[in-house]
């Protein structure tokens, strides 16, 4: 068996240590006689799994205790319509940065159910930065202002959060989430789909301050509505089980790595090499402005499209596989979440030199 090197944009890799765990307890979960899979979430099992998984996160991202851990479903995308139909509902106001694809149907949705207002947009330059707000930019009466922190397709990060004053900041992390330490209590809500950095797909996280639940529009569906799950301990149905349970091992690999902090100086290191190798050569170059560069989604170009395709087919052949960039920008993509070993991302680079000299 040979596994690739694997720069998926999502679904993406999983620590190998979480997916041996995962492999050895298939049949039997503990002295069970059963899979994780085919468990009553409603046994004591299964009770102490998703328990322990919520404690884990909490400490791990240090979440401060007015503050829900929430496991739902429907991916990042419901939380498009559920922020607004939870929080818009004070003023019918929201202000939205305007970052890419994912940030722009979050404010499409939001628009469907108030007064959604574009406050800044980076569409212009084909979102490769961030655009610059200060507090006067937003509305005071905005029942939340929206970012997209880390965004999956252009390759940018928030590295400074906008200034929002006593608005709730409502972040989509996705793409971020457990790569680096966050300050929780700067924001109303998070939240994240669990397949670029937490879990195979199916749970969605969702962190929420506790003061910004209770206050859902009237049309909201039982199930879109925080407080539901909030008062059920997420258990209001049943469950993503499974994707909880490898959620749950995969806290405890970053744990065991040395929490966010560890995790963040792996990250940089790995994002270093990468840039640092864009910045120098004269065939492959980074399509973001370097102080907004992302640290898990790295795009590149040749700026030829033939050469592009003739490096994803040899990559590919290489085992390097899935860095075909996202349509709308082309080229390359290098998706480099948590998981992605840094020999992957060294040998990457060698593949990438040894390209160059071929095709110069
Ligand atoms: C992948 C992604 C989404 C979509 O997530 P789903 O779970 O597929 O709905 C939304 N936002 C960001 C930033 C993403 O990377």
């Amino acid at each position: 068996m040979a596994r690739v090197y694997n720069f998926s944009a999502g679904p993406s890799m999983l620590p190998e240590e979480v997916l041996k765990t995962a492999a050895n307890e298939m049949l039997e979960y503990g002295s069970t006689g059963q899979s994780v899979m085919e468990m009553s979430h409603r046994s004591k099992e299964y009770d102490a799994i998703i328990k322990q998984a919520e404690a884990d996160l909490r400490d791990i991202m240090n979440i401060p205790d007015n503050y829900e851990v929430l496991f739902l479903q429907g991916g990042a995308s419901t939380q498009f319509a559920m922020v607004p139909l939870n929080l818009m509902n004070k003023n019918h106001k929201a202000d939205y940065i305007i970052t890419g694809q994912w940030a722009n149907k979050a404010y499409k949705e939001a628009a469907r159910y108030g007064n959604a207002r574009a406050v800044a947009s980076s569409a212009d330059k084909t979102y490769s930065y961030i655009p610059k707000t200060t507090a006067a930019d937003f509305d005071k009466e905005a029942d939340y202002v929206h970012i997209c922190m880390n965004n999956t397709i252009y390759g940018t990060k928030f590295h400074q959060l906008p200034d929002v004053g006593n608005i709730p900041l409502v972040a989509d992390i996705s793409s971020c989430i457990l790569s680096e330490p966050i300050d929780v209590s700067k924001f109303g809500v998070l939240y994240a789909g669990a397949q670029k950095n937490v879990a195979p797909a199916g749970v969605t996280i969702v962190i929420i301050r506790k003061d910004l639940i209770g206050n859902a529009m009237d049309i909201t569906p039982t199930m879109l509505n925080y407080q539901t799950h909030a008062d059920n301990a997420s258990m209001f149905n049943t469950p993503p089980c499974y994707s909880i349970y490898v959620a749950g091992l995969v806290f405890k690999w970053i744990k065991k790595v040395g929490g966010l902090e560890a995790m963040k100086k792996i990250n940089e290191d790995k994002a270093k090499i990468l840039y640092d190798f864009l910045d120098m050569s004269k065939m492959f170059k980074g399509t973001v402005v370097p102080e907004d560069r992302s640290l898990m989604n790295v795009p590149f170009v040749t700026g030829s499209d033939e050469l592009d395709a003739k490096f994803v087919a040899e990559a590919k052949a290489n085992g390097f596989v899935n860095i075909k960039g996202h349509r709308s920008v082309g080229g390359m993509r290098a998706s480099i979440y948590n998981a992605m070993p840094i020999d992957g991302v060294k040998k990457l680079v060698e593949f990438m030199k040894k390209f160059e000299e071929e095709n110069a």
